[in-house]
């Protein structure tokens, strides 16, 4: 961290007046999977002045996952050949070996996190929100309640799971969207309906069908049945396996290819109402497990964005239009892939690490060969797409 003369307050201002800044090379917002990976990376290409900022603590998202939720990626310590654990968001790490566990919570994973930071002696400023983020006279200038922090280059690694899709329906604001859900032990009604099908509705039901609740989940497409192997499309094989449960097939009914028109509410019963006219209804609040907005939204005036939404990355997956803001985590899309789970999202930590380091005159080419030999290096996107086998 340098200080440096500079302007006060209004950058047009031609006032004489200066004050001194407390400017980073390097900030982070987010100290989540996405955060504390990159930042590793960052101090591996050679860059010494980082810093995280985080509006709450390490690895907080997770911390706020329900209490029954696991990963569905399994960690294997599997380092020992040169293949990293799926869930390590760094070299050399693998959480199946620092836990024992294979699918971990969200709190023990919040934990993990927390430990890669101590080993790594990260600089974490912890109850941090960033109000806004802008960019003028060469520097970033981060708003937070205590003040402004300056930087000449921000990864934007917010995450997603704090910023939850409110649902394009009518009345969808009736619902409680599973991001809210503390323990699904909380919930105590007879029967749910649920909104999405993907891994968290999923997820919910099998908890719900556990507890011997009866539970109908609509989707408008059928994830249960798409014929891809990518779990970024289809489900994983950890929720096939839970389908196939006992309380699963006894208490869950899946509804594919039904969008939701309506939900209302009149005091007493939750109506379901689907765009092919079908009624559903309960006596419980319904569940949204409709996905997340994600936090690129939170800064979209410094990005350009493709036509479903999400930001217009260069090959470094660098803002197209705000040169020096990089984006690190779930969020990122070329094309139609689609980095959205730790093993993915991993390998662009290094990409994002090398063009800050080259930008500030540091060699790279160890640290690069270094990082592609563990599979964390992933510069061809040519080989992403590729299907398994049906054998
Ligand atoms: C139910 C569920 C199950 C999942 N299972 C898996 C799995 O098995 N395997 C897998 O690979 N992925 C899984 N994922 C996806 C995984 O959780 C995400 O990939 C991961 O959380 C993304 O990490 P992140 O660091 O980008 O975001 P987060 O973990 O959300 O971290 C972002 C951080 O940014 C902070 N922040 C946000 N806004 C601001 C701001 N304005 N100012 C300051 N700080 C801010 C937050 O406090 C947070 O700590 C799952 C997700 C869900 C919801």
């Amino acid at each position: 961290m340098d200080s440096v003369e500079m302007p006060s307050e209004d950058e047009d201002s031609k006032s004489a007046v200066t004050d001194s800044k407390e400017v980073h090379d390097v900030i982070i917002v987010g100290a989540g999977a996405a955060g504390i990976g990159v930042a590793i990376s960052v101090a591996h290409s050679g860059v010494e002045d980082f810093l995280i900022v985080d509006r709450k603590g390490v690895g907080s998202s997770f911390a706020a996952w329900p209490a029954e939720t696991r990963f569905i990626t399994p960690s294997f310590p599997s380092n020992s050949i040169g293949m990293l654990d799926l869930n390590s968001v760094a070299v050399g790490v693998s959480p199946a070996f620092s836990m024992r566990i294979e699918h971990p919570t969200g709190q023990e994973f919040a934990e993990h996190l927390q430990g890669l930071a101590d080993f790594f002696e990260l600089p974490i400023r912890e109850n941090t929100n960033i109000l806004s983020l802008g960019k003028a006279g060469g520097l970033f200038h981060l708003e937070t309640e205590e003040g402004t922090l300056f930087a000449r280059k921000v990864i934007w690694a917010a995450g997603e799971y704090q910023y939850p899709s409110q649902g394009a329906f009518l009345g969808s604001e009736l619902c409680l969207h599973t991001s809210k859900i503390k323990s699904y032990g909380d919930l105590t009604g007879e029967d749910y309906l649920i909104i999405g099908g993907y891994e968290s509705g999923i997820d919910a039901a099998y908890h719900l069908s556990k507890q011997g609740r009866r539970v109908r989940v609509f989707d408008q497409n059928c994830p249960w049945g798409e014929e891809s192997s990518d779990p970024s499309v289809a489900l994983s094989t950890f929720t096939f396996e839970r389908i196939k449960s006992i309380e699963f097939e006894t208490n869950v009914e899946l509804f594919s290819e039904k969008s939701v028109q309506s939900i209302t509410f009149d005091g007493s019963i939750y109506e379901l109402k689907t765009e092919d006219g079908e009624v559903f209804q309960s006596k419980n609040q319904p569940l949204l497990a409709n996905g997340f907005d994600g936090s690129h939204k939170f800064v979209s005036n410094l990005f350009e964005h493709r036509d479903d939404g999400f930001a217009e990355l260069t090959d470094q997956d660098e803002s197209t239009i705000t040169p020096g803001l990089f984006l690190a985590g779930p969020m990122v899309r070329h094309d139609g892939h689609i980095f959205c789970f730790i093993f993915k999202y991993r390998q662009r930590f290094a990409i994002v690490a090398q063009a800050i380091a080259e930008s500030f005159d540091l060699p790279t080419d160890e640290f690069v060969e270094a990082y592609r030999s563990w599979g964390m290096y992933l510069d061809d996107l040519s080989c992403c797409g590729q299907e398994c086998l049906t054998c």
